[in-house]
């Protein structure tokens, strides 16, 4: 449960949220047979679907009370190699609430929950976990099988040795871009886990700093999309021949298109990560 406050910009109810969504879909595939949709039609069954959806539905919904949180990736080590403390854990839960929080760490984001756990441990499920009633419709993550790709990616110039920082520089020149090196060869742009951080867009880079002194790492990489055509050298070979929907599976949207990086402590997994947004 999240029992900070939230301040939604976007809030619909959750229901509401999985019928449009699963109503453009269904619109696109017909579209996409040949089918013609109407603009008036379209917009009338959404209106309907926004009455059906109501959140007065849950007459004893309390939006004072804390708020239950949606998983949001499961990660188990075996796929995703790397992980830290794989002497301990075996699978990574990442939850967050999918909701603005004025007084978050990165305010107006999601806020991220882990849990570092053995799958063995895990006997009891719950059969219905708690839902939210009232979401940000960004902040809600299409169901998805996770397909993990190991990549290698590099240091941000400005963390590297002065003279091969310039020689990037002088590289990327040459390559027409000069932002060749951050989106073809530094950053793997999308969802991911660990690696070196990102394409800081929005601020200048700086080190993300612990209560107790150590710098943290990224561990958990939220995008607003998989790859673009500026970052086309990291797509999928299976994905080559898809549009640009394709390159957005997840449809969840952090602030104008930007990227929620969660860092994590390498001294402890009980010391709270830090997030930042870029
Ligand atoms: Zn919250
Ligand atoms: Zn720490």
């Amino acid at each position: 449960m999240c029992a900070l406050e939230h301040e939604d910009l976007n809030d619909e109810p959750l229901d509401y949220i999985r019928a449009e969504r699963e109503f453009l879909r269904e619109r696109d595939r017909r579209e996409e047979l040949g089918e013609k949709t109407s603009y008036e039609g379209n917009r009338d069954r959404l209106h309907e679907l926004r009455l059906e959806n109501s959140s007065d539905n849950y007459p004893d919904y309390d939006e004072d009370a804390p708020q239950p949180l949606i998983p949001v990736a499961q990660l188990y080590y075996r796929d995703v190699p790397g992980l830290p403390w794989a002497d301990r854990y075996d699978l990574l839960q990442i939850l967050w609430c999918p909701r603005d929080h004025p007084d978050a760490d990165t305010p107006f984001n999601p806020v991220f929950e882990l849990r570092w756990r053995r799958a063995e441990q895990v006997t009891a499920t719950l059969s219905e976990p708690p839902r939210p009633v009232i979401c940000a419709s960004e902040y809600v993550p299409n169901v998805c099988v996770v397909h993990p790709e190991s990549v290698t990616e590099y240091p941000n110039t400005s963390d590297l040795p002065e003279p091969l920082a310039h020689r990037i520089l002088e590289w990327a020149e040459k390559q027409d871009l000069s932002a060749a090196y951050n989106w073809n060869v530094a950053f793997a742009p999308g969802w991911k886990v660990m690696g070196h951080g990102g394409i800081w867009g929005i601020i200048d880079p700086h080190p993300i700093v612990c209560d107790c002194g150590a710098e943290q790492l990224p561990l958990f990489t939220a995008a607003s999309g998989e790859f673009d055509g500026g970052t086309r050298s990291w797509r999928p070979i299976e994905e080559a021949g898809t549009g640009y929907r394709h390159s957005d599976p997840v449809e969840v949207v952090i602030g104008r298109g930007y990227t929620l990086q969660l860092y994590y402590c390498p001294e402890s997994e009980h010391h709270p990560g830090r997030t930042e947004m870029f």
